[in-house]
């Protein structure tokens, strides 16, 4: 997901309309690489209000991506910097690099009342769980594991897509441990389905 497309964060959210101050509720959006994670939300930030965490990575940017933004870029002295100083909700390495969730601005924003969502992979999900109990989990899965190929392949990831894949078989076993898994094969269901979890009093032909 690059900056034009990143949904807005904190300062237009508003508390869920059944949250009080404290209680926003936590949602890990999960699933392979490739599966369309980021479309998903894109299109859930037109629905609903939440705030998206801004994670931590050692990769390198992708065009159009900026720091602060789609990730925080860190070099990997200062991750694990971070990592020692305990500011990760969780962590994971991912095709060679780490990736975290910083655990002050998530606290920060269930702390006022508004609902958080974070877009990681599946170790960190399962990470979340044993952290957060209360956190919904939800595994996005692919119509296909050769249309994930064909969505990795799509992105430019040619590097990687190997190694993505490889990744994605093992991550398709997890799947059952989550809360509920959504078949990400039309995008506008796709939402749709999500939505009935994080927002289900928002109208499904709105
Ligand atoms: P990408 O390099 O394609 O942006 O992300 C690679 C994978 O890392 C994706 O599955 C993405 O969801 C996951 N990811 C992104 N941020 C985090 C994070 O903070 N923690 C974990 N565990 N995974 C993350």
């Amino acid at each position: 997901m690059s900056a034009k497309d990143k949904p807005s964060s904190t300062s237009s959210a508003e508390p869920s309309s059944n949250g009080s101050p404290g209680s926003g509720r936590l949602f890990v959006i999960s699933g392979p690489s490739g599966v369309g994670k980021g479309s998903v939300i894109i299109k859930l930030a037109c629905r609903s209000n939440f705030h998206l965490s801004v994670s931590a990575t050692t990769r390198e940017p992708r065009p159009g991506e900026v720091d602060g933004v789609d990730y925080y870029f860190l070099g990997e002295d200062q991750f694990r910097e971070w990592l020692d100083e305990g500011r990760f909700l969780e962590w994971a390495e991912f095709s060679t690099h780490l990736y975290g969730t910083p655990r002050a601005a998530v606290e920060e924003q269930l702390g006022r009342g508004i609902d958080v969502v974070l877009e990681i992979e599946v170790k960190g999900a399962m990470q979340v769980k044993q952290a957060m109990p209360d956190a919904v989990l939800i595994f996005i899965t692919p119509p296909s594991i050769e249309e994930l190929e064909a969505r990795l392949a799509g992105r430019g990831d040619t590097a990687d897509i190997a190694r993505r894949l490889a990744r994605a078989k093992a991550e398709l076993e997890l799947a059952d441990q989550f809360d509920s898994r959504i078949n990400n094969d039309v995008l506008a269901e796709t939402v749709g389905e999500v939505l009935l979890l994080l927002a289900p009093e928002v109208p499904l032909n709105d």
